[in-house]
């Protein structure tokens, strides 16, 4: 069952045009993180390589292709969480970084702290010899359409982010039986100027842990946060759910309790895994064994050999 991966590229509906670039988008980055794996890596270094892959990806929310905030600029929340150590970093509101999963990373494995925001993690990224890039080359055409049009008195930015896709994750286990997970996204449509979302936020938007499982979840941060998600799908595993079953009852409750829809992968130890949304779609991809397994749609799932051309 070990090692395996399985990534997300965010819940919502995908436009028709754009569901080939993200379907192969989730699979190459499930490739590249499933190839650490395979090669004896560790599961903290293959969620960062899958979402840093997906990250430089203009096809989804997070990176290149974030979405714009009010005043028509990105800016970007990441986290990873080891679930061996419970070692946890995450940032906010970052501008001019090509990668911010990378930085969050940093975080947990350079200082003592588990969240840098804004301009205090742009200095640290400096200190740290992050490259940074111009604000602007993250900005992607669709992304300026979708901000201008949603600038309009009578646009539903949450409903319009639904119905299109989102943030980027992963979750890992590896052949020692350590599970991690890493999650980042440009965060919602339109949101005000230093909104943070559930992606920085420790349970919400990630949670890690080698006596439960690991999870990444996307959808709408507000609703995520208030029923802290991830950690509560791995409470639904610690009371002997099946990972499975776990990731339907905590996004039942987020629905039932908030009304959020949203999606999740999630691993155990052992490498049981799931791919789970209550929105209308979420793309996928898992790699375990010799297999790649993916999908969009509920109750869609192709394979191929994870050693196919593609
Ligand atoms: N959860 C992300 C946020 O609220 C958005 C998403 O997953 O699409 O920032």
């Amino acid at each position: 069952m070990l090692p395996v991966l399985v990534v997300h590229g965010g819940a919502g509906q995908i436009p028709k045009e754009q569901s080939e670039a993200s379907t192969s988008g989730v699979c190459s980055a499930a490739r590249a993180g499933y190839a650490i794996l395979r090669g004896g890596g560790s599961s903290m270094d293959a969620v960062v390589e899958a979402v840093s892959q997906m990250e430089n990806n203009p096809s989804f929310n997070a990176g290149c292709g974030s979405v714009l905030n009010v005043k028509g600029e990105v800016e970007m929340d990441a986290i990873v969480m080891d679930g061996k150590t419970l070692g946890s970093g995450a940032v906010s509101a970052v501008r001019n970084i090509a990668n911010p999963v990378q930085l969050a990373r940093l975080v947990m494995d350079k200082t003592s702290h588990s969240c840098l925001t804004a301009e205090g993690a742009n200095q640290f990224a400096r200190a740290m010899g992050v490259p940074e890039i111009p604000p602007e080359s993250l900005i992607t055409e669709y992304s300026r359409m979708r901000w201008k049009k949603n600038l309009a008195p009578d646009a539903n930015p949450v409903e319009c982010q639904m119905g299109k896709m989102g943030t980027v994750g992963a979750v890992a286990v590896d052949s020692e039986g350590n599970v991690a997970c890493a999650t980042s996204t440009g965060g919602m449509l339109n949101k005000m100027e230093g909104r943070v979302g559930d992606t920085a936020c420790i349970g919400s938007g990630g949670y890690a842990d080698n006596q439960t499982g690991a999870v990444s979840p996307t959808g709408h941060g507000e609703a995520i946060m208030k029923i802290t998600l991830a950690r509560l799908i791995l409470f639904h595993m610690e009371q002997g759910q099946s990972v499975e079953a776990a990731c339907d009852l905590g996004l039942a409750y987020m629905k039932s309790r908030v009304g959020g829809l949203g999606g999740v992968v999630t691993v155990d130890p052992q490498g049981h895994w799931a791919a789970n949304f209550s929105s209308r779609q979420m793309v996928w991809a898992a790699a375990q064994k010799d297999t790649l397994h993916y999908g969009l749609y509920t109750g869609e799932h192709f394979t191929q050999s994870i050693d196919s051309p593609q």
